[in-house]
């Protein structure tokens, strides 16, 4: 421990804090179009569907409303869950799903359920920089899987799991963040095979799997894992944040028997239970039926807006960048020319703040946190006409970058 840490660990003293915040805090400024944040579009969250359920949880309160709650979430909430798993292909029960504080919550307690100090977690070269920090906090060695444009490359998956012996895996397969990246069914097949022959337990994170634009994804690996006899250890987490709201922190977890019992400890540890007037508005969100209509809606205002930026950056960024249209999910995965010089996260802040558009560097999903020649631009949040206006400013201000 440095004398300049104090009594803070230096797992954490030393942490940096994650970039793409950074550049949140400028996207508020005055004629500023930011392409750097996964949020959703306000414009989208339901916000009346929302305070009609509020309402009605709200007439309903007592006293006994205001009680703690079950570790593992309110009854009605995990039947929901349950139900809507099995619409999507699982195999699953009420008392087998649990309720957690975002998905965030179950890759953080998956994390400290699963990783011994120093033991190995195989993830892809780009990844969501929360669930890495969650891994790093564990004190989890992060092992590198070679990947493409279509995720994880399960032919060098064996030699890695081999030569470095990780425990655990943790993918998303769905539209990955920040790659978009969705993974063929055949290397969905590859990857439990290898899971189970080498005795690696799976981390399946799901968020954005239901945004699909032209046709849903392949079935997930837990899924595929329930189909031929539940072989390989998947634990499948996905959240309510995409579909439904960030704001009510609420996501559930499918895991084994011994991990979800496992979990159901620390999470006692860590917060008791998920916040139950949010758990209660969105059983109530969830009970009114209108689930399906909205997320028919997402999906078309999504796909409208991917196809607007995608548009925009064929006309505007020609030359500069090459990316694959997105086909679901929140974000363009841009590679830059050759021609373009590698930046500093810090350089590409001083880009956005002249040249008026932001976008979040590569670098800050590589496990390194290298300059890399990568760029995530989210098409989520702003509306059509910024994703407009933001593809010519970027491909102006990246014009004045070719030397
Ligand atoms: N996994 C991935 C890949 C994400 O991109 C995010 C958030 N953007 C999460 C998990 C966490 O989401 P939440 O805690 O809101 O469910």
């Amino acid at each position: 421990m440095t004398a300049a840490s104090g009594p803070i660990r230096p797992l954490y003293a030393q942490a940096s804090g994650s970039p793409i915040r950074a550049m949140l805090a400028l996207a508020g400024q005055e004629g500023m179009i930011s392409l750097a944040g996964g949020h959703p579009d306000p414009a989208l969250l339901p916000a009346d569907w929302l305070r009609e359920c509020l309402l009605e949880v709200a007439s309903g309160v007592q006293g006994r409303s205001l009680q703690y709650g079950a570790t593992e979430g309110l009854p009605a909430l995990r039947a929901a869950s349950a139900e809507l798993l099995r619409q999507r292909g699982l195999q699953a029960q009420m008392e087998e799903v649990l309720i957690t504080t975002g998905s965030q919550q179950a890759i953080d307690l998956l994390a400290r359920v699963l990783m011994e100090p120093g033991a190995g977690i195989a993830v892809e070269p780009f990844n969501y920089p929360a669930a890495l920090q969650a891994f790093r906090f564990a004190g989890a060695q992060l092992v590198q899987v070679p990947a493409d444009a279509q995720g994880m490359n399960v032919d060098r998956l064996e030699a890695v799991l081999t030569a470095a012996r990780p425990k655990v895996l943790y993918i998303v397969p769905n539209f990955a963040n920040p790659t978009g990246a969705v993974m063929p069914l055949a290397r969905r097949l590859r990857l439990l095979e290898l899971a189970v022959r080498h005795g690696v337990t799976l981390v399946e994170d799901d968020p954005y799997g239901e945004l699909w634009f032209g046709e849903p994804p392949p079935p997930s690996l837990a899924q595929l894992n329930q189909q031929a006899g539940s072989p390989a250890q998947v634990a499948y987490t996905t959240s309510y944040s995409k579909v439904v709201a960030p704001a009510l922190r609420l996501g559930m977890l499918l895991a084994p028997p011994d991990i979800a019992r496992a979990i159901v400890l620390a999470k006692q540890a860590a917060d008791v239970h998920s916040g139950s007037l949010e758990q209660l508005t969105l059983t109530a969100m969830l009970a009114s039926g209108r689930l399906a209509a909205h997320l028919g809606m997402l999906r078309q205002a999504y796909a409208l807006k991917a196809s607007a930026l995608a548009g925009a950056l064929h006309s505007h960024c020609d030359g500069l960048i090459e990316f694959s249209e997105p086909r679901g999910g929140m974000f363009v995965w841009a590679q830059l020319g050759s021609e373009l010089p590698l930046m500093s996260t810090q350089a590409w802040t001083d880009f956005g703040l002249k040249h008026r558009v932001l976008a979040v560097p590569g670098a800050a999903f590589s496990l390194h946190n290298r300059a890399q020649a990568r760029l995530r631009l989210s098409f989520a949040n702003p509306s059509v006409e910024d994703l407009r206006e933001g593809a010519l400013r970027l491909g102006r201000g990246l014009r004045s970058l070719q030397a």
